[in-house]
């Protein structure tokens, strides 16, 4: 667990209460209202070949919510506290019992790979879409999907949401990208 500290003038440290933090309202409403964006343009897109497909889509988008707040919330060190940039560590204790937060590391890497499709089943879809039956509307969807998807919400992660994240040493997601720098550099 990582717990902030700060050392006082006459030399000793002092340990900050783990998670006192308070997430602000906009941080949570900054961290949500793309993904809901992104989930719309994606039913969006796959409506434009199917409209059972774009319902099922739907579905999934919600089953990926929920399996989140089911399988990683109740192993991370911000389950039941109001120190998630998403706001998810304050909804999941009200359904999941809480977890051994020793197994986080495992338990993420095992199943981040559920939110995957959100992103990909879009894009690929708006790619057969483009290359067989281009429509400037398409296009657009896709401009739009791909925009939010792949810029605006890893930078609200990289730059807002899991930048001042406590427990970010912990997390597999950070510590992929910071292994990465570490490598270049
Ligand atoms: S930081 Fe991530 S894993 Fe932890 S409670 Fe929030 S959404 Fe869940």
């Amino acid at each position: 667990m990582h717990i902030p500290n700060s050392q006082q003038p006459n030399g000793n440290y002092l340990i900050a209460p783990c998670h006192s933090k308070k997430i602000p309202l906009w941080l949570v409403l900054l961290d949500n209202i793309p993904t809901l964006l992104l989930f719309i343009l994606g039913f969006l897109i796959i409506n434009q070949l199917s409209t059972i497909g774009a319902i099922i889509y739907g579905f999934y988008t919600l089953f990926s919510v929920l399996w989140f707040w089911a399988k990683i919330c109740p192993y991370c060190h911000h389950y039941d506290t109001h120190a998630c940039p998403c706001g998810y560590g304050a909804i999941s204790p009200k359904l999941f019992k809480k977890q051994d937060t020793k197994s986080f590391k495992k338990v993420f890497s095992r199943n981040l790979l559920i939110v995957f499709p959100n992103w990909f089943v879009p894009l690929g879809i708006a790619t057969y879409l483009l290359v067989k039956f281009y429509t400037n509307g398409i296009l657009i969807l896709t401009l739009f999907f791909s925009i939010i998807g792949f810029i605006i919400i890893p930078l609200i992660s990289k730059l807002v949401g899991c930048k001042n994240c406590e427990i970010k040493e912990d997390c597999p997601w950070m510590t992929i990208k910071m292994t990465k720098k570490n490598k270049v550099a």
